[in-house]
C-alpha cells in the first residue's frame, strides 16, 4: 500500500520536501509549502517547499558560481559523474518507480520503464560528452582560417511538466551537464518528490553543489525570475503551447536560446490493408498510455471504411480489457488521471 511504499523510499534517503539551492535543502524563504497529493487516492503525500522569485535568484547565483568550475573540468570527468547519476538511479529504481505511481498515478510496469527511460538520456550524454568535435570550414579568402568550436553557454533554466516527472528531467538535465552548463530545474508542482529524489542522487553520484538545483512551488515567479536573469542563457521548456509562448517572448529581452517542446496533435490512421492486431496494439498504446496524458498520446483515430467494423470491434474489446485503478496494484493498466481539473476537461471534451 501507499503507507509501506512512502515507508520505502523513506528508508532509502529519497524523500526530499524541500528545495536544492547550491548543494543545500533548504525551505521557502517565507516557510510556505504546497501539498503533493496521490491522485490515485486524494491522499497529502507530502507538504514541499513553495518557492518563488528570491529562492530562483539564489538558485540561478549559485548555478552561476558553479558554471566557472563545471565548466572547466574535462569532459570525460564531467562523464565519469553523470555515469555515476545513470547508475544511481538505476540501483534505486524502485523507490523512483513508486514515487512516480505515487505522485503522478501511472501503473507501477510504466514507471518502472520510466526510470530506464529516464537514466537512459544521462548514459546517453555522458558518452556523448566526449565526442562534442568542433569543425573546420573551407575559407573564403585565401589567408583565412575558419573554425566552429563548441562551448558551454551557461546557467540553464530547465522547466518540466508532470506526465514523466523523470524523463523529462534528466533529458534536459543530462545534455545541459554534459557540456559543463549549470541547472536551475523547475519541475512541476504535482510531481515535485521525484524531481527531488534523482537530485538527491546527482549529489551522491559527485555531481558537485550548484550545478544541479531545484526550485518549485509558484510556477509564474519562478518562470519570470528565469526570464529576467541576464546570467540564465537558455530556457529549455516541455509543456503546454500556451506557456512556450510566455517563455519565448519572456526570453527575448535577454535574447536567450530557447528550446520548446509544446503541445501534439496526434491523429492516428488506420488503413484498410492494416493488420488488425496491430493496428490495435498500437492504438490503445498511442491512446491510453499513461492514462492518454502523454504529448503523442492520439486525439482521434482515423478508420478507413473497409476495415472500419473489424477495428471498431476489436478496439472496442481491447479497451474493455484495460483495468481502471490504483498504478500501486499490479492488475492495473490505467492509473488515474493528474488530478480533478484533468478529469473536468475529459468530461467537458467527451460532451462537446
Ligand atoms: P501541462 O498542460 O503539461 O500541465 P503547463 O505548461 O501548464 O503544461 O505546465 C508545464 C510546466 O510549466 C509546469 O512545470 C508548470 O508549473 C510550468 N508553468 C506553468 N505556468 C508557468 C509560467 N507562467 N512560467 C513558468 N512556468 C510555468
Amino acid at each position: 500500500d501507499a503507507g509501506a511504499a512512502m515507508e520505502k523510499i523513506r528508508a532509502a534517503g529519497l524523500l526530499r520536501t524541500r528545495g536544492l539551492i547550491g548543494g543545500k535543502w533548504v525551505d521557502a524563504y517565507d516557510g510556505k509549502t504546497i501539498e503533493v497529493q496521490n491522485p490515485a487516492t486524494g491522499e497529502v503525500l507530502a507538504n514541499v517547499a513553495c518557492m518563488g522569485n528570491r529562492e530562483t535568484a539564489d538558485a540561478i547565483t549559485s548555478a552561476n558560481t558553479t558554471f566557472y568550475t563545471w565548466s572547466k573540468l574535462t569532459a570525460s570527468e564531467r562523464s565519469k559523474a553523470l555515469r555515476k547519476w545513470h547508475d544511481l538511479l538505476m540501483s534505486h529504481k524502485e523507490e523512483l518507480a513508486l514515487l512516480m505511481t505515487l505522485e503522478q498515478g501511472k501503473p507501477m510496469k510504466e514507471a518502472l520503464g520510466e526510470v530506464n527511460y529516464g537514466a537512459s538520456f544521462i548514459e546517453f550524454f555522458a558518452e556523448e560528452a566526449k565526442r562534442v568535435y568542433g569543425d573546420i570550414i573551407p575559407p573564403t579568402l585565401a589567408d583565412r582560417r575558419l573554425l566552429v568550436l563548441k562551448q558551454p553557454i551557461g546557467v540553464v533554466g530547465a522547466i518540466t511538466p508532470w506526465n514523466f516527472p523523470l524523463a523529462m528531467i534528466t533529458r534536459k538535465v543530462g545534455p545541459a551537464l554534459a557540456c559543463g552548463c549549470t541547472v536551475v530545474v523547475k519541475p512541476s508542482e504535482f510531481t515535485p518528490l521525484t524531481a527531488l529524489a534523482a537530485a538527491d542522487l546527482a549529489l551522491q553520484a559527485g555531481i558537485p553543489a550548484g550545478a544541479l538545483n531545484v526550485v518549485m512551488g509558484n510556477a509564474p515567479e519562478i518562470g519570470d525570475e528565469l526570464m529576467q536573469s541576464t546570467q540564465v542563457r537558455k530556457i529549455t521548456f516541455t509543456g503546454s503551447t500556451a506557456v512556450g509562448k510566455k517563455l519565448m517572448a519572456g526570453s527575448a529581452n535577454t535574447v536567450k536560446k530557447v528550446s520548446l517542446e509544446l503541445g501534439g496533435n496526434a491523429p492516428c490512421i488506420v488503413f484498410d490493408d492494416a493488420d488488425i492486431d496491430v493496428a490495435v496494439k498500437g492504438s490503445l498504446a498511442a491512446k491510453f498510455r499513461n492514462s492518454g496524458q502523454t504529448c503523442v498520446c492520439a486525439n482521434r483515430i482515423l478508420v478507413q471504411e473497409g476495415i472500419y467494423e473489424k477495428f471498431a470491434s476489436a478496439f472496442v474489446k481491447a479497451v474493455q480489457s484495460l483495468q481502471v485503478g490504483n498504478g500501486l496494484e499490479e492488475s492495473t493498466s490505467q492509473g488515474p488521471l493528474i488530478n480533478e481539473a484533468a478529469v473536468q476537461k475529459v468530461h467537458i471534451l467527451h460532451l462537446q
